[in-house]
């Protein structure tokens, strides 16, 4: 469904001659492969910040779940707070990305060599005691267990360093999948009814011209009813028409 949204929407933009040079979306790669295969173009696509970040939370969480290491919600909410803090920070930087998130797990452990003071306040101010203030009793964390497991969902991450250093957001489509969603929820079923047509519009219209589209529409409906007693009732005269439509 996304999928063919996709490729209609880049098929339309392509008949207006609008240039597309990059779609910005999650992790999936059905919609550039589809769009390569059948419009024979080659698109750049940019990852959603949030899905990035979610991605890994949702790694932790899995972790937390398997029981495999102990790790608390804190904690789990620390490291989500620093990956949004290093995907903030090292846009249009692959190396500095690279070296934040290489430092990220080390530096939670207590072990500073691979940070810099740009992101490390132990290497800033290394006279002072460094107190990790987010995490569990302020003092780093220390089970082996939970460093190895961290490090192997962290290593793709690391991996994936250039990537991340240009993010995009698709935010402005997960809201305008949401405001549709208000107007046609998906367990109602308007599918197969006319009225989903209306529903969209009335959404894409809300979105372009702002709440004032709802005067605009008893206006043109004004207009129509007006037009349609001219018709109907000629006797009606040419004036009166327009006097109608211009008191509306
Ligand atoms: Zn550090």
């Amino acid at each position: 469904m996304e999928a063919m949204a996709g490729i209609q929407a880049i098929k339309e933009m392509m008949s207006q001659k609008t240039p597309v040079e990059v779609i910005e979306g999650d992790g999936d790669n059905t919609v550039i492969s589809r769009i390569e295969n059948e419009l024979g173009v080659r698109i750049k696509k940019k990852l959603d910040r949030n899905h990035c970040v979610k991605n890994v939370t949702k790694h932790l969480y899995d972790l937390k779940n398997s029981k495999a290491a102990k790790i608390s919600n804190q904690v789990i909410q620390h490291f989500t707070k620093c990956i949004k803090y290093i995907f903030a920070k090292n846009q249009g930087d692959p190396d500095g990305m690279r070296e934040n998130l290489e430092a990220l797990v080390p530096h939670q452990f207590g072990d500073h060599t691979k940070c810099v003071p740009r992101f490390c306040g132990y290497k800033r101010r290394p006279a002072q005691t460094y107190l990790h203030r987010s995490l569990p009793y302020k003092t780093s964390l220390s089970d082996p267990v939970l460093k190895e497991k961290l490090d192997k969902i962290f290593e793709p991450v690391i991996a994936k360093a250039t990537l991340y250093s240009d993010l995009g957001s698709s935010q402005a489509c997960e809201h305008a999948n949401r405001a549709v969603s208000l107007r046609a929820p998906k367990h109602l079923h308007y599918g197969e009814s006319q009225s989903l047509d209306f529903r969209v519009k009335a959404t894409a219209a809300c979105m372009n011209e702002g709440r004032k589209y709802l005067p605009e529409v008893d206006k043109f409906d004004v207009i129509l009813r007006c037009l349609l007693s001219f018709v109907q009732f000629p006797v009606v005269s040419f004036d009166h028409f327009l006097q109608l439509i211009f008191e509306n």
